[in-house]
């Protein structure tokens, strides 16, 4: 690059460094703003908080633990990955239609179908990548121009991240009686069962009654 460019702005695309003048930087997001229209920036769910909304919301594992008729929990403790303006106008049911759709995810028994429903998500949800300025700095981010869809494509992020790293085989559905309670499976031998250690003790605690039933 020759000549007085201006002031340069330090910024990445993949692992490539580029130094381009912050005149460019400013317009590209100026362009970015304008097609994008009403998009909605998402950031990819903490696992945790995935975790948290399917089993707090989802009508399955509400269902089998018997808890269907339970108010549902106060979602302000789960870090959804969407703006905030777009968390204060969410409601129970739509959550509980993403806990819903996002289910399946964790269910997928063989990996053709997880990853058929992840790219299911991420269709639907109409999520893209973006490369914007936040606070002068250029940032590759989300975005997704349907706002109503904007948590499942927070989730479908999550996914897309998570089994690109580390395959199938790490979500998981309790196996304990009474429980449909989804899992991120992060054990070193790849065979956590259950959602909890107390629904590990609880299967733990029956296999040793029914052994000791059986040889009284
Ligand atoms: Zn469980």
């Amino acid at each position: 690059m020759t000549g007085d460019v201006g002031d340069l702005m330090t910024c990445y695309f993949g692992p490539v460094r580029y130094d381009i003048p912050r005149s460019i930087a400013t317009d590209m997001s100026m362009s970015v703003r304008y097609h994008a229209g009403m998009a909605v920036t998402v950031e990819v769910m903490p696992l945790a908080s995935l975790v948290d909304l399917v089993n707090e919301f989802g009508t399955v594992p509400r269902e089998v633990a018997g808890e269907q008729d339970h108010a549902f929990p106060p979602a302000d403790g789960l870090r959804l990955g969407i703006p905030d303006e777009l968390t204060r106008d969410l409601q129970d049911g739509s959550l509980q239609r993403v806990a819903d759709e996002v289910y399946p995810v964790f269910s997928a028994t063989a990996p053709y179908e997880c990853a058929r429903q992840v790219t299911k998500l991420l269709a639907a949800s109409r999520v893209s990548p973006l490369m914007t300025l936040v606070d002068d700095q250029l940032t590759a981010t989300w975005s997704t121009d349907a706002p109503d869809q904007a948590v499942v494509a927070a989730a479908a992020l999550a996914f897309r991240d998570h089994l690109g790293k580390n395959g199938f085989g790490r979500l998981g559905v309790c196996t304990a009686p009474n429980c449909a309670d989804v899992f991120i499976d992060a054990s070193p031998t790849r065979d956590r069962r259950y959602c909890s250690v107390t629904c590990q003790s609880r299967v733990r605690a029956a296999a040793f009654r029914s052994r000791r039933a059986r040889t009284a």
